[in-house]
């Protein structure tokens, strides 16, 4: 069988590290808010370049946070609307309406699967305020159109880094490249935790002095609350196996760009349309491999007939799921056809040599 994912196999590759850490937390007596979350924070921001991080619960309430904080600071207020692709993860649309913004989807460029700049100023009207770049299956959806946009517009550029962790635009790590940021570190993702864990980075000050307080109660001295908050926090177990983790992501990063660039180079089935490779390697870490195929379900069977699991990113678009009813009429055709036709290859540091020879001779292997 070659798995999907295999956390198993990847958290065991490490396992001196992990039990070393959390051995470490667990005899430390103190296991919310200390030394952990420090060093994971400051070694989080070395890894961007320099950005101020807050270790927070998960993913969707980095995003949720930097919502908040921007609405607490008065660059958001309710009804502001903030654009978000069509074609993403629900976490991201749900942090604006969360946060009582109004979301406005957008179909991406179907090559990329990323939003494109000239799509998104058509959009932009007199309430838009911000745009969530998300960094979907790992490629970075940031270039120098957004920030011009983001100039002239007086826009909010928040980046969704969820995916796409030690991608490079430029020399600059996603995550760095708008006015926020927001990652995970779900167990799935390419730098997983062994369970919730998630992360906002900012080089503005202001900005991470509110999110700090917001995923305390609101709170910077114990029991004086100065806004509403939240409990978002980073548990020093998850910061430290998070520390025993990093140092080995671009090792993991790697793999999975070796690994696309076999595939990209040697799947030739006119029945798969597989995805490029940036001019700029860097530009993409590869959380996802997603092939299009108008047999989508013959594919699925052919790969599991050939004990290949797959798994769709994601089969439902976001205007067509229940929880965004109020959003059914809109046709976003780019979303609806990406949600028909995605499918997602095993790809990852659980792979042997051998396993991606495999899925290659299957791949080529698929008539219909
Ligand atoms: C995983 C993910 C999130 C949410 O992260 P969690 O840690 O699961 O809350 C948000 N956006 C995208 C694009 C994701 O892939």
């Amino acid at each position: 069988m070659i798995k999907f994912l295999d956390l198993k196999e990847i958290n065991d590759g490490l396992s001196r590290e992990i039990e070393t850490a959390a051995l470490r937390v667990l005899r430390s007596g103190w296991y919310i808010g200390g030394n952990e979350l420090r060093q994971f924070e400051a070694e989080l921001s070395d890894y961007l370049g320099g950005a101020g991080v807050a270790g927070v619960s998960n993913g969707l309430d980095a995003l949720r946070l930097i919502f908040r904080s921007y609405t607490q600071l008065g660059r958001l207020s309710p009804g502001d609307e903030v654009i978000v692709p069509s074609n993403t993860f629900i976490a991201s649309a749900l942090a604006v309406s969360d946060s009582g913004l109004r979301v406005v989807l957008v179909d991406p460029n179907p090559e990329t699967h990323n939003l494109d700049a000239n799509d998104v100023e058509a959009t932009i009207g007199p309430r838009t305020r911000a745009i969530l770049l998300v960094h979907l299956y790992g490629r970075n959806s940031y270039s120098k159109e957004f920030d011009a946009l983001a100039k002239t517009h007086d826009l909010l550029l928040i980046e969704d880094n969820a995916q796409a962790l030690g991608a490079c635009y430029e020399g600059r790590r996603t995550g760095m490249l708008g006015h926020a940021s927001a990652m995970s570190f779900y167990p799935g993702k390419n730098l997983g935790a062994l369970g919730d864990a998630g992360a906002v980075a900012s080089t503005d000050p202001e900005l991470m002095a509110i999110v700090r307080s917001m995923r305390n109660y609101g709170s910077s001295t114990k029991y004086y609350h100065e806004f509403k908050g939240f409990n978002n926090r980073l548990d020093e177990i998850q910061a430290a196996i998070l520390s025993a983790k990093l140092p080995y992501l671009d090792d993991e990063n790697l793999r999975r760009r070796n690994i696309a660039g076999e595939y990209i180079q040697l799947v030739s089935n006119p029945l798969i349309e597989v995805p490029s490779m940036p001019a700029d390697p860097q530009e993409h870490v590869w959380h996802l491999f997603v092939v299009r195929t108008q047999h989508r379900d013959a594919l699925v069977k052919h790969l599991s007939d050939n004990s290949i699991e797959t798994v769709v990113h994601y089969p439902v678009a976001i205007h067509q799921q229940s929880a965004y009813s109020e959003y059914k009429q809109l046709s976003l055709p780019v979303a609806e056809e990406l949600a028909s036709q995605v499918l997602s290859i095993p790809i990852g540091s659980h792979l042997k040599d051998s396993d991606v020879d495999t899925v290659i001779d299957v791949l080529n292997a698929f008539t219909y």
